[in-house]
Parts: structure tokens; sequence; C-alpha cells
């Protein structure tokens, strides 16, 4: 049977990862600190044999016994909003923490897989974003914290590759949305969708012409499982094409939900891209992947998802604890 460690478990995407892995048959070791994931993610799958949790914070060191086959590494907070409130943890996890993966990976002879983001191509001068662009980063941005590490984990990944020889993907994800996302996570689907749910106007930032590509869990998680089972070391971006201004997209959430809320404007937050789409050439060729669910069908979904929550799970879903315990 094969050994899968999942870090960043409890979270949005390590939990649909950890699904996907115990549906494929394999023995999956979860591995969170709980910062910004919640158990409730995970809870399901305690009772299985084939599923181990390890409350553990990857930028110290990692031991685990015995044989592993697999490494997932999507520890981080992934929102802005987190990422200004914990920076030096979001520097850390990406940096630290892939290094102590890789040197887990390194002795296992293990294949390992980390989590980067269409964030290195930071406020991106060439559109769509195709793997061959380098970027246009700000590192000293308020999400430099969250884009350097991101950029500083692709780097020491290749270097493993090339120096040891150690067998490792890279997917470049943009933006996804599904079950699960914390609703006040500053992320601008579940944003928008408790905005809708509490009855509250619709915050937009700017003017909402930025653009955004939202791609639905189940297709992002198919791209990530095909990428770790190819024999493709080079970056790959994972996401949906599909490319709405923000503005757009506000007026879609409120048809969707059937609610007659008024959008409201904010300031843009420092940094923000204008404007992001993935050209997935690569995926199409490499992996024969390209997403299934369009927007409104996935978007329904996630609706569905957070209404049929308790008004005490809704609750839960707004709590962050940022209290680090080991
Ligand atoms: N956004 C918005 N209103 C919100 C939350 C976000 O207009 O309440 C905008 C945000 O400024 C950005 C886009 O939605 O331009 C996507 O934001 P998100 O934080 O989801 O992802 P990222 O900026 O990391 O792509």
């Amino acid at each position: 049977m094969k050994k899968t460690l999942i870090t960043g478990a409890a979270g949005f995407l390590g939990s649909h990862l950890c699904d996907r892995f115990i549906a494929e048959g394999h023995h999956v070791i979860g591995m969170d600190n709980l910062i910004t994931g919640d158990l409730k993610n995970i809870e399901h799958l305690f009772p299985l044999e084939r599923f181990e949790f390890h409350h553990h914070n990857v930028s110290t060191f990692v031991h685990l016994e015995g044989k592993l086959d697999y490494i997932l590494h999507f520890a981080s907070p992934a929102s802005p909003i987190d990422y200004l409130k914990i920076p030096i943890e979001t520097l850390k996890v990406g940096s630290l923490g892939t290094l102590n993966l890789l040197g887990l990976a390194k002795v296992k002879n293990a294949k390992i897989l980390v989590a980067s983001t269409s964030e290195v191509y930071g406020d991106p001068l060439v559109h769509p974003q195709s793997e061959e662009y380098n970027g246009n980063v700000s590192p000293i941005g308020p999400r430099g914290v969250y884009d350097e590490a991101k950029r500083f984990m692709e780097s020491i990944t290749m270097a493993y590759h090339r120096h040891h020889g150690l067998d490792t993907r890279i997917v470049r994800i943009f933006n996804t949305y599904g079950s699960r996302m914390r609703l006040n996570d500053g992320r601008v689907v579940p944003a928008f969708m408790g905005q809708a749910l509490r009855g509250e106007d619709l915050t937009v930032f700017g003017d909402g012409s930025q653009t955004r590509s939202f791609c639905y869990i189940d297709d992002q998680i198919e791209g990530i499982y095909r990428l770790l089972m190819s024999d493709y070391a080079e970056p790959v971006n994972i996401g949906n094409p599909d490319e709405t201004t923000i503005l757009e997209f506000a007026q879609e959430i409120i048809s969707l939900t059937g609610t007659d809320q008024k959008i409201i404007f904010k300031p843009l937050p420092t940094d923000d891209p204008l404007q992001r789409q993935p050209d997935i050439t690569r995926a199409k060729q490499i992996l024969g992947w390209e997403p299934k669910v369009h927007r409104s069908e996935g978007l329904k979904k996630v609706f569905d998802y957070f209404k049929s929550l308790s008004p005490d799970e809704l609750q839960k879903k707004e709590h962050r604890n940022f209290n680090l315990k080991n």
C-alpha cells in the first residue's frame, strides 16, 4: 500500500487531497499545526485505519517512522488576510518547511509535490501567464512574504531535483474555490458568499475591473493528482482560464443567490494584481488535463454547501486560530 504525507491536511486544498488519496487506496498521514486549518475538514477520516493525523508545525524538523512514497506540501496560509496577519509563519513554512520536507523526501526516497501559486507571477505584465513568464513581484510589498516564500520554494525544489536527483513536482495553483473554505479568510468567493448569506452588501475592492479566473476544487485536485503521477519536474499551471472581472463576478453571485444585495466599493489592497489568467497549454499537453466544471455550476455547489451548514457550523467557519501550539 502506498504511504502518502499531506501537509496542511486540515486546510481547504489539503483536506480535499486527503479525501482523494484515501479514495485511491493510499495510507494517508495528514499533518497540520492548525494555525489556519480546521480539524472539522478531516474529522470524517479519523475512524479510518488508513488515515492518521499528526499535529505538527513543518517549519520545525519533520520526523516520520517507516517508509514513505509520496509527500504533498500544502501547508501555508494562502489568503491575503492570513499572510498579512502571520507574515513570519508564512515565510517560514514556504522556506524552512519546504527545506524540511525535501530533506524528508531525500531520506525516504519519496516523490514530492510542492504547492506553488500564481502569485509567483506577481502583478503580471504578460497575459495570460504561461510557465515561461518569470513574474513581476515586489519583494517588500505586503504580499511579498507569500510570493517570495513560494518563489524560494520553487527554487530549492529545483535545486534538490537537479543536485540530488530528487523526484519533484511543482504545481502553480491559480484561484480555486470549493467547499470547506473559511468564510472570513478574505478570499473573494467565501467573502461574497458569506455576505450574501448574511444579507450584507457585496464589497468590491477598487473599481472591480481587476480580473481573476476561478477553478472548481474537483478540477484542481484532478490536475494535482495527474501532475504527481506524471514524470514532469518543471512547474505546471493548474487553474481555469475562464476569466472574469471582479465586478461581473459580484453580479453573478447576486443572481446566483437570488438576493437583492447592493455592490459597494472599497479601496483596492496594495499590490492586488490587476489581471490573472492561467495559460494551461502545458497541463493539457503533459497531463491531458483541463477543467470540466463551469463557474455557474461550481458556484452553485459551493453556495448550496454554505447554505447547508447550521448557524453553529457557520459561526465555526468564521473561527480562526492564530495561536501556534508548536
Ligand atoms: N476582492 C473583492 N472583495 C472582497 C474580497 C476580494 O473585491 O471582499 C477582490 C480582491 O481585491 C482581488 C480579487 O477579489 O482583486 C480576488 O481576491 P482573493 O483574495 O480571492 O485572491 P487573490 O487576490 O489572491 O487572487
